[in-house]
């Protein structure tokens, strides 16, 4: 297997025959270094963005060179356009055949991926992106596959499906995209991504992202590509934006111990790390039991139940979010300002994901690890792959800064109606602020899903929201709409 493992995220050297010395040679991480179209450029540009991320000016040249490619980084490091710009680059709009796979562990990740491909799209023409998951009738996606779409996003059982009933045509499919690709395998995947690999055509480009390297990456790489060169970017984010600190605690006082962190530091969202599903229960409980506002994610939630709590923690509605690694992995959460490891990770690169997750952009974030004496070997195994000694504080020096409790600033509206009722969030925004008379500022993120619209406002004012929304019209209708406390 060639390796291409860059040592700094600077990456690639100016060849020494580029006119360097000229005002406008493209900075060493700017898009324009790439062979990318001057339409997409532009469009980068309109997107913001600015310049390349680490691991997309590591992955970029190579995989616009043609090449298999095994990338790993952190969740939030913008995987997503380092495989759907080279699959663009290659794709030609004017045929109406699938040219191009992505495969996603969940649904939601997968509209989440189908959404910035389209936006990525913009600058290449009529880009055509389907989604097809499961959770949703086969039917209707067999009737937008014969109208063609260029590249299909979606979870591997059901592009298996299509695959089988022949709605599907991958004849002459350019790129295969697995992202994800660690939690994939997690899910038990891997017969169906196998099955869906066998029927793409040999001569092929292979994309494989990941935020993990577990062992089935291995397989599937021995299986399904040619030669991939290796991309890894890991560990080096640690030490930046990330104050870690950790605290040494008795199993008895551990759970006590959360609310202390959470009191002390007072971060409006919180992502709480457990090992086990029952440490999330118990956490639950007593947080709650102190009056906190803290959502569960587990892996037994329906789809429905765990996109109103993902809603609730991103629009800032929830302080505390308590999930097992399992459940949390491929969260896209732009905002936390603290990741708490309830207990320490077995594994030091689960640790060095999990607080991946914080200090995310330009803002700073803590990560605040709780481990008892037994859990001692696994913080020197962090400390060994982070290169780096943990700082240890002892818990006495944890002091409520407020007497208040901690709130989260906002406060979700539930509106019975969504993208089926045709509601778009500027129908929502609309009649807040126009007829109800409510300030934009006070109105936060509006997620519509098919059969709800999830507002966010400020919380105090939630309860008149709530009442003038009722008594009120959107788009001509009258809705239901309720606080979801
Ligand atoms: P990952 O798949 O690694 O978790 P994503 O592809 O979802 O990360 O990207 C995370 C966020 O960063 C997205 O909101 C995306 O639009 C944004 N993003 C990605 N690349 C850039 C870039 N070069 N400049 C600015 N924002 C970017
Ligand atoms: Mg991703």
């Amino acid at each position: 297997m060639n390796s291409a493992t860059p040592g700094t995220p600077g990456t690639p050297a100016m060849p020494p025959d580029h006119p360097s010395t000229t005002a406008s040679a493209p900075a060493a991480d700017s898009f324009a270094r790439l062979p990318l179209a001057a339409t997409t450029l532009a469009n980068l540009e309109q997107l913001g963005y600015r310049s390349m991320t680490p691991i997309q000016s590591a992955a970029l040249p190579l995989a616009l060179a043609g090449h298999d490619l095994i990338a790993q980084a952190k969740t939030g490091s913008g995987k997503t356009a380092a495989y759907a710009l080279p699959l663009l680059a290659r794709l030609d709009p004017k045929r109406f055949d699938t040219q191009a796979m992505v495969l996603c562990p969940t649904r939601e990740l997968a509209d989440q991926v189908a959404g910035e491909i389209r936006r990525l799209a913009r600058g290449e023409g009529n880009v055509k992106v389907l989604s097809l998951c499961g959770g949703t009738p086969i039917r209707g996606q067999t009737a937008s596959l014969e109208h063609g779409a260029h590249v299909v996003v979606g979870t591997p059982g059901r592009i298996m499906d299509h695959l089988e009933r022949g709605s599907l045509k991958v004849d002459s499919l350019n790129a295969l995209v697995l992202d994800e690709a660690d939690r994939m395998l997690d899910m038990g995947f891997f017969d169906d991504i196998a099955t869906v690999a066998r029927k793409c055509p040999t001569k092929r480009q292979t994309l494989l992202f990941s935020a993990t390297y577990p062992e089935g990456i291995a397989r599937l790489s021995r299986q399904f590509m040619r030669e991939p060169k290796e991309v890894k970017l890991l560990a080096a984010h640690a030490a930046t934006k990330i104050r870690q600190r950790f605290y040494e605690v008795r199993e008895t006082e551990r759970l006590h111990a959360v609310s202390l962190l959470l009191n002390h530091y007072r971060p409006v969202s919180t992502l709480a790390f457990c090992n086990t599903k029952q440490q999330c229960r118990d956490l639950v409980d007593v947080l709650r039991g102190q009056g906190f506002n803290v959502l569960e994610l587990h892996g037994d939630l329906e789809q429905r139940d765990r996109d109103q709590v993902l809603i609730q923690f991103a629009n800032r509605s929830c302080s505390v979010l308590v999930a097992t690694d399992l459940a949390a992995r491929g969260l896209d959460i732009t905002q936390l300002e603290a990741v708490i490891n309830v207990d320490i990770a077995q594994d030091p690169e689960v640790h060095i994901h999990r607080i991946g997750r914080t200090g995310r952009a330009d803002e700073e974030g803590w990560a605040l690890s709780l481990a008892s004496l037994e859990e001692m070997p696994r913080v020197a195994r962090i400390e060994e792959l982070q290169r780096m000694e943990c700082k240890w504080h002892p818990l006495a020096s944890l002091t409520p800064a407020s007497a208040q409790p901690l709130l989260p600033p906002m406060i979700t509206l539930q509106i019975l109606g969504g993208r089926k009722e045709k509601i778009r969030p500027g129908d929502v925004l609309g009649a807040l602020t126009g007829e109800a008379g409510f300030p934009a500022a006070q109105v936060g993120k509006i997620n519509v899903t098919e059969f709800s619209t999830y507002v966010a406002v400020d919380r105090d004012i939630g309860r008149k929201v709530a009442s003038r929304l009722s008594a009120g019209r959107i788009k001509g209708k009258s809705v239901k709409a309720r606080l979801m406390e």
